[in-house]
């Protein structure tokens, strides 16, 4: 088990979730909880929920008229796996298909996603939290993936400096992010009420994180990042 620590302040936890400052988080149904209830930051949810609530058709029917959306996940885990993986907004878990693991962690915000992946990948613990305040340690992981997330969050500079702080030297991350490229990309982002950004203004924020760009491809109105911590 990687070290878990209070997404807070970064203390490092006791066995039963608590932290020295008196934070407490629990464990439901085997998932570790570090939302209980709802995400202080309201932005949150209301960038986030349409997301999940509409990722299965736009991505069924948008990306498998160029892409197949396995092919984009096999090949964004195959690169990243690693012997500490985490994926963040894992949803029910797809990428773990595709990705090499000894300790596997799934993060999500929703329960309900959480529970298929706990169903339906028995070896892919269960995390339910904050892409912008992550409950690891420094330097945990050896691979990590963000696929279709980033672009999503209110504040897409803190997730990725949470990622790069959670990751190894060298350890390896993917990052699917929708940017602005043709008419698809101007739909989808009017639809889910965000920001349309261009693929280099995602690199450039990449690498203000401490991480460094190592392949890039685009598909339509999505990009595949490849990146590796400096
Ligand atoms: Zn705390």
């Amino acid at each position: 088990m990687v070290n878990l620590v209070c997404p807070q302040d970064k203390l490092p936890l006791t066995s039963d979730l608590k932290c020295p400052k008196g934070h407490v988080y629990r464990q439901i149904d085997g998932i570790y909880d570090f939302l209980l209830g709802e995400p202080k930051n309201s932005d949150v949810l209301e960038k986030v929920a349409p997301f999940y609530e509409g990722i299965y058709a736009p991505l069924g029917f948008l990306i498998t008229g160029r892409t197949r959306y396995s092919t984009i996940l096999r090949e964004a885990g195959f690169y990243s796996s690693g012997e500490e993986f985490l994926d963040i907004g894992t949803g029910p878990g797809k990428i773990f298909d595709y990705v090499s693991c000894q300790q596997c962690y799934g993060l999500d915000i929703s329960l309900r996603f959480l529970r298929i992946l706990k169903r339906n990948r028995k070896n892919v613990t269960p995390i339910r939290g904050d892409a912008m305040s992550l409950p690891f340690s420094d330097e945990s992981f050896s691979g990590a993936s963000a696929m279709f997330v980033i672009h999503m969050l209110s504040d897409p500079v803190q997730a990725l400096s949470e990622m790069s702080r959670v990751l190894k030297r060298k350890g390896r991350c993917s990052l699917g992010l929708l940017t602005k490229n043709g008419w698809v990309a101007n739909l989808l982002a009017k639809w889910w009420k965000l920001e349309l950004r261009s693929e280099s203004f995602y690199i450039g924020l990449i690498e203000r994180s401490g991480l460094k760009v190592t392949g890039e491809k685009q598909m339509g109105p999505w990009s595949l990042l490849k990146c590796e911590k400096t």
